[in-house]
């Protein structure tokens, strides 16, 4: 019984579609899905539809920027519901956000001389577009050799056509889902590069503020790092949540529902998850 709760599609920077991903999803034994891509929930009505093709459950989701002093939190809303006008209005703000980066970050490019057109860059994605799509079209058009290359030069923090992105702060993103009655996972909290102290704080103060769980499990933690977030999550009275933030091409050697050593994805975080909600009056 092989479970993913964190994916991402053609929606945002992930490279199978929607329906592609849960037909994937379903050939490789899952049991539940959910998509959760960046600041948009448009493949979402495509991945219901296919789940209940193939008989997956799917739980509705979507991952949330936001800004730290130490860089990006990325924030799960899982059980989102439908619709979600209060929801929508704040990503789409922040889609526009990402639209205006992008032609800062094109015309960056241009200016050093790199023949690329925000054109290039949008086409065939729909959605929320990024940095992923702006390394591809650079691979595409033989500027770099690779997406990574793009990173390392030009798109990563202090690159030469890099710039930020204004974001809300987390307690915003976490109230905002939580008034939702989403449950709100802090995803993969070790790749911050932040101090442990101060991961902890945060914690401490998010679990006052709706945040339900940890992502404990993520196909970037070490074993030590799933077994800190077990900890933290328990001394906080928080749920863990798990997934591997599958996305496609885009993020070689990861497969739907498994850790990078092969080993699934616990079943049973889905199970405490959804007797939270229950607890909690929630659907599930
Ligand atoms: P954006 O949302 O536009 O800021 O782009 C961030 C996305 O770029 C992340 O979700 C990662 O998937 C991807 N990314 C960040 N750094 C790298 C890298 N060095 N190589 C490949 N992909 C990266
Ligand atoms: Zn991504
Ligand atoms: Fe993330
Ligand atoms: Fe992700």
């Amino acid at each position: 019984m092989l479970i993913d709760l964190h994916t991402h599609t053609s929606a945002s920077d992930g490279t199978d579609s929607p329906e592609g991903l849960v037909r994937r999803a379903a050939l490789a034994g899952l049991s539940a899905l959910s998509v959760t891509d960046h600041d948009t929930t448009s493949g979402l009505p495509a991945a219901s539809a296919a789940g209940a093709e193939c008989g997956l459950e799917m739980i509705r989701g979507c991952e949330i920027s936001s800004a730290t002093p130490y860089g990006e939190m990325h924030i799960l809303g899982l059980w989102l519901p439908d619709p979600a006008p209060a929801l929508e209005s704040v990503l789409r703000k922040m889609r526009d956000g990402r639209r205006e980066r992008n032609r800062g970050m094109v015309d960056r490019l241009k200016s050093l001389g790199l023949d690329i057109s925000l054109a290039d860059v949008e086409s065939g994605a729909r959605g929320s577009v990024g940095r992923p799509h702006i390394a591809r079209a650079l691979v595409a058009k033989g500027h770099v050799a690779s997406i990574n290359e793009a990173f390392r030069v030009y798109l990563g923090r202090g690159g030469r056509a890099w710039l930020p992105r204004t974001l809300p702060d987390p307690v915003t993103v976490i109230r905002l889902l939580a008034d939702l009655g989403a449950c709100v996972s802090l995803a993969h909290p070790f790749l911050m590069r932040c101090p442990e102290s101060w991961l902890e704080e945060q914690v401490a103060s998010f679990a006052g503020e709706g945040l339900t769980a940890l992502e404990a499990w993520h196909s970037e933690h070490t074993e030590g790092q799933i077994r800190q977030c077990l900890a933290l999550a328990r001394r906080y009275g928080l749920c863990v949540s798990g997934g591997t933030d599958y996305h496609g091409e885009n993020k070689p050697g990861l497969t739907l529902g498994r850790l990078r050593d092969g080993r699934p994805v616990p079943h049973e975080i889905l199970d405490d998850l959804k007797t939270w909600r229950i607890r909690h009056g929630l659907s599930v």
